[in-house]
C-alpha cells in the first residue's frame, strides 16, 4: 500500500451549483438551483455510506467545500451536512475546513454562521479587480462586493483567508495584471491562487476561441504575467509554493490541496469528485440526476475506478510533486521506488538542468521559476511507461 501515510487523509464535497455559468469554467455545475434539497439529501446519504466504511480510519485533518457555488447551500443545509460528517468521520482537532465563497451569494450573517460551524478557512472567488475584465469572465460580482466580502469575513474572525485571481485574460495588460494584484495584496490576504486563463474543450470560451470571436494571450505574453505574478508577489510578502498558490507563509498554505500533491488520501463526495486511497482512484458520476438517482437506490455513484500500477504513480509522484517549489526528496524517492530518480529520468533531468529549467537544492529536485513557467510542457516527459 503506497498511499502517503505520513499525511492524514481529507475530504472534499463537491456543491455542484451556481447562479450562472461561467465561460471559461470547466467544473462540474448546474443553474438548476431547485435540485439544491435533493441533492443535499443524496450527499448525506454518500457520507454515511463511506463512513461506515472508513469509520476506522485515522482523523482525517482537512475538509474541503467545494464547487460550483457552496455558499448557495442555506444554513439548515450546511449544518446537515456537517451533523453526518461529524457523526461519520473522526477529525483532528486542528482540521483545516475550508469553503469556496463567491462574493455576492453571501454577507456577514452566513459568514458568522460558517464561523460557528466551524469553517476557518475561506477561498474568495475574486478573480480580478476591473469592471470590465469581470464582464469578460462573467463574473455575477463587482470588485466592490469583493473587496466587501473580503472585510465581512475579517470582521466575522476569519484569520485565514484565500483570494482566486485569474490572469492572461484576453485584452488584458500587464499593467491591468498589476492592478488587481496590487488591490489583492492591500486586503492582506494569507493566501493567493494565481491562475492562468485556460481554454478548456467543452467550455463557451474554448467556442469561441475557435469561432475566431474571443483572442487568447500567446504564450509569450503568459510567461511575462507568471514571472510577473511571481515578482510582484514575493515582494510583497508571498511565498510561491505550487505553481499557481503563494501563501504569506507556511502555516497558511492550503493544507487540503497539498494533499493532492502529495498523494495523500482523501475521500470526494458529490458529482464529479475524486477520491484516493491505497492506490485506487474513483470519481463520481459527473450529473446530478445521475448522482441522486444512483443514492436513492441504494448504490455508490461511482462512474470510473482505477487502481494505479507502480509505474504511473511513480509518474504522478514526479508530475505532481514537481509542480510544489518543495520539489522530489531524492532520498524518498529512492527509498519509495527503490531506483534513483537521476538514473531513472536521466536524460530528462540533465536537460533541464543544463537549460536551467531545475536545480537539485538540499537533496531536492525542483523546477526553477523558469521551468514552473513551462511545467505544462515539461512534466510529460516524465512519462516512462
Ligand atoms: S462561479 Fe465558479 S464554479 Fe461556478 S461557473 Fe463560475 S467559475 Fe465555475
Amino acid at each position: 500500500m503506497n498511499t502517503n501515510r505520513s499525511q492524514k487523509p481529507g475530504i472534499y464535497i463537491h456543491i455542484p451549483f451556481c447562479r450562472h455559468k461561467c465561460g471559461y469554467c470547466d467544473f462540474y455545475s448546474i443553474t438548476a438551483l431547485s435540485e439544491q434539497e435533493p441533492f443535499v439529501e443524496a450527499l448525506c446519504r454518500e457520507i454515511d455510506v463511506y463512513a461506515k466504511r472508513f469509520v476506522s480510519e485515522a482523523a482525517f485533518d482537512t475538509i474541503y467545500l467545494g464547487g460550483g457555488t457552496p455558499s448557495l447551500l442555506s444554513e439548515t443545509q450546511l449544518e446537515r451536512i456537517f451533523e453526518h460528517l461529524r457523526r461519520g468521520f473522526s477529525f483532528a482537532d486542528d482540521c483545516e475546513i475550508t469553503i469556496e465563497v463567491n462574493p455576492g451569494t453571501i454577507g456577514f450573517d452566513t459568514l458568522q454562521f460558517y464561523k460557528k460551524l466551524g469553517i476557518n478557512r475561506l477561498s474568495i472567488g475574486v478573480q480580478s479587480f476591473h469592471k470590465d475584465e469581470l464582464q469578460i469572465l462573467e463574473r455575477i460580482h463587482s470588485a466592490a462586493e469583493a473587496r466587501e466580502v473580503f472585510s465581512a469575513a475579517r470582521h466575522a474572525g476569519f484569520d485565514n483567508i484565500g483570494i482566486d485571481l485569474i490572469y492572461a485574460l484576453p485584452g488584458q495588460t500587464v499593467e491591468d495584471w498589476r492592478y488587481t494584484l496590487q488591490e489583492a495584496i492591500a486586503l492582506r490576504p494569507e493566501h493567493i491562487s494565481a491562475y492562468n486563463l485556460t481554454f478548456e474543450e467543452g467550455t463557451p470560451f474554448y467556442n469561441r476561441l475557435k469561432e475566431g470571436k474571443l483572442s487568447r494571450q500567446t504564450e509569450e505574453a503568459e510567461k511575462v504575467f507568471f514571472l510577473e505574478t511571481e515578482t510582484f508577489l514575493n515582494a510583497a510578502g508571498y511565498h510561491h509554493y505550487e505553481v499557481s498558490n503563494f501563501a504569506r507563509n507556511s502555516a497558511v498554505i492550503s493544507r487540503h490541496n497539498y494533499k493532492y500533491w502529495t498523494h495523500a488520501p482523501y475521500l470526494g463526495f458529490g458529482p464529479s469528485a475524486h477520491s484516493y486511497w491505497e492506490d485506487q482512484r474513483w470519481a463520481n458520476v459527473r450529473s446530478v440526476t445521475r448522482y441522486i438517482d444512483l443514492l436513492g437506490q441504494g448504490e455508490r455513484p461511482v462512474a470510473f475506478r482505477e487502481r494505479l500500477s507502480e509505474d504511473v504513480r511513480q509518474f504522478e509522484d514526479v508530475f505532481l510533486r514537481l509542480r510544489t517549489y518543495e520539489g522530489i526528496e531524492l532520498e524518498r524517492f529512492e527509498r519509495e521506488y527503490r531506483r534513483p530518480f537521476i538514473t531513472i529520468y536521466k536524460e530528462q533531468a540533465r536537460r533541464l538542468l543544463n537549460e536551467g529549467l531545475a536545480e537539485i537544492i538540499h537533496d531536492r529536485f525542483r523546477l526553477t521559476s523558469k521551468g514552473m513557467m513551462v511545467c505544462d510542457a515539461i512534466l510529460p516527459q516524465f512519462i516512462t511507461y
